[in-house]
């Protein structure tokens, strides 16, 4: 992908991630894949409302900085997805409210309350609490690496995806099912083999 169209996608989707309250004031980061071996991302303590195309970082998939500005504190989790997921193009990671409230109470979250739910998530795991930026929260994003979302206790929630439309779905999509779950309280979820049909669609 150019560079320059990635850097207005970013801009334009950390207004969108702002403007729906998926997340606030400097909270979250999100990031694109160029090539095999770059990465741009947002800045490191920045409101995402705000952000402009020329604020994006650039770095290398080994975390060398290769244009101005600093990279987001979690930059190391994000090219840690890219390594190990060559499908992967984009990581989002933010703070919504609802996701952080099932977080914060260690509650996991159930997406197969709805088929759009068991369709686009399925299961996602939550992983325990490290201090943000450590590299203990690195490892532990990387032994769930291969899920589609998770949540983070006490924290937020992540998602990745082929592109950055997929991994943007899918963070709204996780949020409304964690304002569904707190709604509905403790509703069934859709039967078992329904679940199999659907996470195969
Ligand atoms: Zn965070």
């Amino acid at each position: 992908m150019n560079e320059r169209y990635a850097r207005e996608l970013l801009a334009e989707f950390c207004k969108r991630l702002y403007d729906r309250q998926l997340t606030v004031s400097a909270g979250g980061n999100m990031s694109v894949r160029i090539s095999p071996e770059e990465v741009i991302i947002t800045p490191s303590g920045r409101n995402k409302g705000m952000l402009e195309p020329e604020d994006m970082v650039k770095l290398s998939i080994d975390g060398e900085v290769l244009s101005a500005g600093k990279p987001s504190i979690e930059h190391r989790f994000h090219l840690a997805l890219y390594r190990m997921n060559p499908e992967t193009n984009a990581v989002v990671h933010c703070h919504p409210l609802n996701c952080v409230t099932l977080a914060v109470r260690n509650e996991p979250i159930r997406c197969n309350l709805t088929p759009e739910g068991a369709m686009l998530l399925g299961h996602v795991p939550m992983i325990a609490y490290y201090t943000p930026g450590s590299d203990d929260l690195v490892e532990a994003v990387t032994a769930e690496g291969h899920a589609k979302a998770m949540l983070m206790e006490r924290h937020g929630a992540l998602t990745q995806g082929r592109s950055l439309e997929e991994a943007y779905n899918r963070m709204e999509e996780l949020e409304f099912q964690a304002r569904l779950q707190l709604l509905v309280g403790d509703a069934q979820d859709l039967p078992a083999d329904e679940v199999e049909k659907l996470s195969r669609m």
